[in-house]
């Protein structure tokens, strides 16, 4: 992997466009930290093939595996129709090619689940549906916003929580291809409450996924109801603005944005902004201004990693989106304002934090001397409450374990660093990591680091923070 300074982290979704071993490698290079492998679209023979490829380019590249959840999806259809609003329009559960007048439901319960005046989106909520009446299998509609639809396109109910849970029989099945590869992060779509990440957490822990960390898509208006507790039980989450923009009135999703990030800073899980980022690069190799605005924003307001959907799964411009998106991080991290740590404390204040939070202090009280802050993390956990007060160096993670590596890859402002280190010893493991990131090139002797890592052997023990000449380690 190539170190170039950019902090905050770029997941790209692989795809057709993107899952060749030439593009991934140029993506790499251009700044991807994390692939994502959507399995609502890839096949369990396609995603092991790429997954294969992945590693064997970038053996610290994250790899996120992202389940479908509940999404729910109209049927085949004889061609795209254009719906008028105020006609009725019928959805059904039972299978047939739908027209102009009805079309078939992949949700079972549907007319379980709705009841008159619910509001069913279709077609990413362009046409919007309300509910007059269910009749058995049928559930009859109004249009109430007319618009175009076509084959498979997305529903979504608003609000209502669906009778099936969460993680779905389907995504319980891709586990088995997660247990068999290993990937670093699962993501769970619509997820509603903490149960529904427990529930995800036990199925992949019965199935040797115990070190899989959980990304909560949120994306839901229940998620946002329950977002303390998700976040509690999750390992970073997802702003997935593509369906909550849909749940949501559209001019919430900003502010949802802002205020989510935050709270999750706040514990110092990592947050993902998705969907949309610069969506016009999906056809074009120029962003839209208002795109490029977007994924400043997106950094200003202190995301760990922006994302990238159909620009680099299915687009004509993979390589050029993230070249893109890595100069626009690279220039908005110049003005990222600094943030009173105060702000951002947990009401816990435990040591780990303490000692970031010391450790962002130490940077910032010997300005131009600390060129970066070497830790050394056993489980990722001191690197993590590192990151979380954003400091202005690089935050080096070296780590003994390329597994733990590989998550810290999603961490605004960790660089990874895989090598075997005595942890023992607090004088060898300062020299030895030292050293590991000097040997790379990424300090010089003149400069100071400030050290942190847990000594005394107790993975999660983060209790040592020092500043050291570089040059007093390394001859
Ligand atoms: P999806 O999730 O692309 O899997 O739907 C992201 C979103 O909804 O924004
Ligand atoms: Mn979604």
């Amino acid at each position: 992997m190539v170190y170039d300074g950019v902090k905050s982290k770029i997941v790209c979704t692989i795809g057709p466009a993107s899952r060749s071993k030439d593009t991934l490698t140029k993506m790499v290079d251009a700044g991807m930290d994390v692939a994502r492998l959507n399995l609502s679209h890839e096949d369990h023979k396609t995603a092991k093939a790429t997954f294969e490829a992945i590693r064997s380019i970038d053996d610290t590249l994250a790899v996120l595996f992202d389940l479908q959840g509940p999404k729910i999806r109209i049927g085949e259809m004889e061609a795209p129709v254009n719906l008028e609003t105020g006609q009725e329009f019928t959805l059904s559960t039972d299978e047939f090619v739908g027209n102009k007048d009805r079309v078939s439901i992949s949700h079972e319960q549907l007319p379980l689940d709705v009841k008159k005046g619910d509001i069913i989106a279709l077609n990413d909520g362009i046409v919007r549906l309300t509910v007059k009446t269910v009749k058995g299998k049928e559930v009859i509609t109004e249009v109430l916003h007319g618009g175009p639809i076509s084959s498979r396109k997305g529903a979504n109910i608003p609000g209502i929580k669906l009778s099936c849970e969460v993680p779905t029989p389907e995504d319980i099945a891709d586990l088995d291809l997660a247990a068999e590869l290993e990937p670093d992060y699962v993501a769970l779509s619509f997820v509603t409450c903490a149960d529904d990440v427990r529930r995800l957490r036990e199925s992949m822990d019965s199935k040797g996924l115990e070190r899989t960390l959980i990304i909560s898509k949120i994306e839901h208006t229940l998620a946002i109801q329950n977002f303390d507790e998700i976040l509690r039980d999750s390992d970073g989450v997802m702003i997935a603005r593509g369906d909550l923009g849909i749940e949501v009135p559209l001019e919430e999703v900003p502010v949802l944005q802002r205020d989510l990030i935050r709270r999750a800073n706040v514990w110092a899980k990592p947050a993902i902004v998705a969907t949309h980022m610069l969506e016009s690069m999906t056809g074009e190799v120029v962003p839209t201004r208002a795109e490029v605005s977007d994924v400043a924003h997106a950094v200003l307001d202190r995301a760990d990693a922006v994302m990238l959907s159909g620009e680099t799964a299915v687009g004509e411009f993979p390589v050029e989106s993230v070249t893109m998106m890595n100069k626009i991080i690279r220039r908005a991290e110049q003005i990222l304002p600094k943030q009173d740590p105060l702000d951002v404390t947990s009401p816990k204040r435990m040591i780990v934090e303490i000692i970031g939070n010391l450790t962002y202090e130490a940077v910032n009280l010997i300005p131009d001397k600390v060129e970066a802050i070497v830790t050394s993390t056993r489980s990722g956990y001191t690197a993590r409450w590192v990151s979380k007060f954003r400091p202005p160096v690089p935050i080096f993670g070296v780590t003994g374990d390329v597994k733990v590596a590989r998550k810290l890859r999603l961490l605004w402002g960790v660089h990874p660093i895989p090598q075997d280190q005595d942890m023992e010893n607090v004088d060898a493991l300062v020299q030895a990591t030292t050293r590991a990131v000097y040997e790379r090139g990424y300090i010089s002797k003149d400069k100071d680091i400030v050290f942190t890592s847990g000594v005394k052997m107790i993975p999660g023990r983060t209790n040592v923070v020092g500043v050291f000449h570089v040059h007093d380690l390394v001859d």
